[in-house]
């Protein structure tokens, strides 16, 4: 019984959403626009958008963006991750992704579930990462099904961290690797705490708090 319990899970949290890129992509909100940020569907059209902060299934378990919520990132992610899509499209691979821009309210709201920087970054007076929208979390997806990286995303745990070996198979070492060297071919370098994490150009450097909806 327990075993069946487990495998029900497992195939819930592998499960990938439909991907819906037949219709034409509305345009972004007006102060998107205005940010330079896009819909990253204009640069990955197959990208699987699973934006895990829109549904209860994150670390916090409420949902923290509107269901309508959308992957927004700065444009001048645009070409990486264009590129990065198109290494992995050629091995059969899509590119999923879990957070793109985060409002700066939500990143008060996660670090109050979690204060440890370590794991969720301090929101102060001005935005980076993700509240720059020059950052992403992502995975991979093949045949319809999650690629095993042998942690679940935001999973707190020294087994998330990008490069770990104790409790990470030689497989799931090997698909992690298959992710970051597709995002470096797109000048996107990923997060040594976390696997899923990616940083565009220019992550680091602090700007402006962007007052943009997410959705
Ligand atoms: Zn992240």
């Amino acid at each position: 019984m327990r075993r069946i319990v487990a495998a029900v899970v497992l195939a819930a949290q592998f499960a990938c959403p439909p991907v819906v890129n037949a219709a034409p992509l509305p345009p972004v909100s007006p102060q998107a626009r205005a940010a330079g940020l896009i819909d990253v569907r204009s640069v990955v059209p197959d990208a699987v958008i699973d934006l895990r902060y829109a549904t209860t299934n994150n670390f916090v378990g409420l949902p923290l963006y509107p269901p309508d919520a959308r992957c927004l990132v700065h444009e001048s992610l645009g070409p990486g991750l264009a590129a990065a899509a198109a290494q992995l499209r050629a091995q059969g691979y899509t590119l999923v992704f879990w957070d793109c821009y985060r409002p700066h309210e939500v990143q008060v709201r996660m670090f109050n579930a979690v204060p440890d920087p370590a794991w969720v970054a301090k929101p102060g007076d001005y935005a980076r990462s993700h509240e720059a929208a020059r950052s992403v979390d992502v995975t991979l997806a093949a045949g319809g099904h999650l690629v095993d990286m042998g942690t679940d995303f935001d999973d707190f745990s020294p087994r998330a961290t990008a490069y770990a070996t104790e409790g990470v198979s030689a497989q799931q070492q090997a698909n992690r690797a298959l992710l970051r060297n597709a995002m470096a071919a797109g000048g996107l370098a990923v997060y040594s705490g976390e696997w899923w994490h990616f940083d565009g150009p220019g992550a680091g450097t602090p700007r402006p708090i962007l007052d943009v909806p997410v959705n």
